[in-house]
């Protein structure tokens, strides 16, 4: 019996998380590690190994090639340039403090796209050979320039065949023409609501007025569109949190169901003004609090919420090939199926990548509109594209889950070569597993639910009624 390499994790209660690299995995005891560390498992472990896909007799039996397909759906491949994020403006009618992308002043001039940059992004999707097309407008606040954003999706939509559009904005300020084009139903609103009023008040502008026309616009965003077409996202403070269950709550109001809690980013305006030092228990002791209230939400309410990351990593565990999340796929290729182009045409891998060249940090920017990609600067970036030959991922239980973010590094460290597990980002995920997998083996039946939820299993309530009659 040849058995696949096992990486392995000691839990909280004392047994071991066991997983292989086709992202199989079981749990087991101490006894259990210590015959497969010396090579003594008996027939029992063997016949287990073997049942679960962890070991083969041979190359040609059947064990072996689904271990093989398995790991390889599991691999993101290359593909092809069919996502833009577009920086019409980088000037902003807000001044947030943890502004990630160094806003510009609304009457500041230079931070525009001119009509050449126009022209050349034009021309250069009518070389694309792709059929589809997702235009991401941010900013700066992108309505600011409502005649960009009409001249690229009347472009886009004769030339692919299917398009869609989401625009980034703060809803400080929404004229009726904005309204119009937001309303079409191939464009879509992602705006910020900072998890409860009073935090958004004082995170985004103390003044009352303005704060009202926001309220007024988040509700008529809402109320005409739905929440099909519209998603807020909050920022939060990790000096200064709310109560999970408030910010839980005021979501649930909204009609909102999936929740993806961000911490103020590392970027931008941010790195001056906030301290990130020693922030990620105290950001965990939140998450998890939330994650509880989710929990017991869920198992009472007609309608289950989700908070969105949580239910992207439970189901990058459990169904190979999910790579729609750009934060987490692996290898995370860089500068190809998706390109950022800044207010002055320059090309960026990711958003994140422009933030830290706007603070002067690193110049991440991977060429321009003008002369193309620069292909040098993209090789380099993906040279750590992939956690497979990370001396330390190499290791870890949750690699095939897991994924690099080298922009992150490069932000926090400026270097993508420090011992992984000193990352923010490796420290994060590995908080956040550990907890994914304490809820896949809790058994309670109000975790189980809401993970049925999260997870979109078919039938999931009466599956689980009759588990438990
Ligand atoms: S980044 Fe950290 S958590 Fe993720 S695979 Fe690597 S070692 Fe594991």
């Amino acid at each position: 019996m040849n058995v696949w390499p096992l990486k392995f994790r000691e839990r909280a209660d004392g047994e071991f998380l066991f997983a292989d690299d086709a992202g199989g995995f079981f749990k087991s005891d101490q006894s259990f590690l210590q015959r497969y560390v010396e090579r003594v498992l008996t027939t029992k472990d063997d016949e287990f190994l073997r049942r679960q896909g962890h070991a083969f007799r041979d190359k040609i039996d059947a064990a072996f090639d689904g271990f093989c397909g398995r790991w390889a759906r599991r691999i993101n491949p290359v593909s092809e340039l069919n996502y833009f994020i577009l920086i019409p403006t980088l000037r902003c009618n807000l001044s947030c403090d943890y502004c990630q992308v160094s806003r510009a002043r609304e009457s500041a001039s230079g931070f525009d796209w001119n009509d050449e940059i126009r022209r050349q992004f034009l021309e250069s999707l009518s070389k694309l050979d792709t059929e589809t097309m997702k235009i991401e407008f941010q900013g700066g606040e992108p309505l600011l320039r409502l005649d960009i954003l009409e001249e690229i999706r009347d472009f886009c939509r004769n030339n692919f065949r299917q398009t869609e559009f989401v625009v980034c904005t703060n809803l400080q300020s929404v004229s009726e023409e904005a309204w119009n084009f937001l309303g079409a139903n191939d464009t879509f609103v992602s705006t910020s609501f900072d998890g409860m009023e009073e935090v958004h008040r004082s995170q985004r502008t103390k003044d009352p007025v303005l704060h009202d026309e926001f309220r007024a616009n988040l509700q008529r965003a809402f109320s005409q569109f739905g929440t099909a077409k519209v998603s807020a996202l909050p920022t939060l403070d990790v000096h200064n949190l709310p109560e999970p269950e408030g910010v839980m709550w005021s979501f649930v109001k909204l009609g909102l169901r999936s929740i993806y809690l961000r911490r103020v980013n590392y970027q931008g305006f941010a790195r001056k003004r906030y301290d990130f030092k020693d922030t990620q228990d105290t950001w965990m002791q939140f998450y998890r609090r939330f994650v509880d209230h989710m929990i017991e939400h869920n198992w009472e309410a007609d309608e289950a919420v989700e908070e969105y990351y949580l239910s992207h990593l439970l189901r990058r565990i459990f169904r190979t090939g999910i790579q729609n999340h750009m934060d987490l796929r692996n290898p995370n290729w860089l500068g190809y199926d998706y390109l950022v182009v800044d207010f002055d045409g320059k090309y960026y891998p990711t958003d994140e990548a422009r933030m830290i060249s706007r603070v002067g940090r690193l110049d991440l920017s991977i060429g321009n509109l003008n002369t193309g990609i620069d292909e040098k600067k993209r090789n380099v970036l993906n040279s750590a594209a992939s956690n497979f030959d990370d001396p330390d991922c190499v290791h870890c239980v949750y690699q095939a889950f897991c994924a690099p973010d080298v922009i992150d590094d490069l932000s926090r460290y400026g270097r993508i070569d420090i011992p992984r597990h000193e990352t923010a980002h490796c420290q994060h995920h590995m908080a956040l597993f550990d907890l994914v997998f304490e809820l896949i083996y809790s058994d309670d039946p109000k975790v189980q639910y809401s993970l049925g939820h999260w997870l979109e299993v078919p039938n999931y309530r009466t599956e689980l009624a009759a588990r438990l009659k």
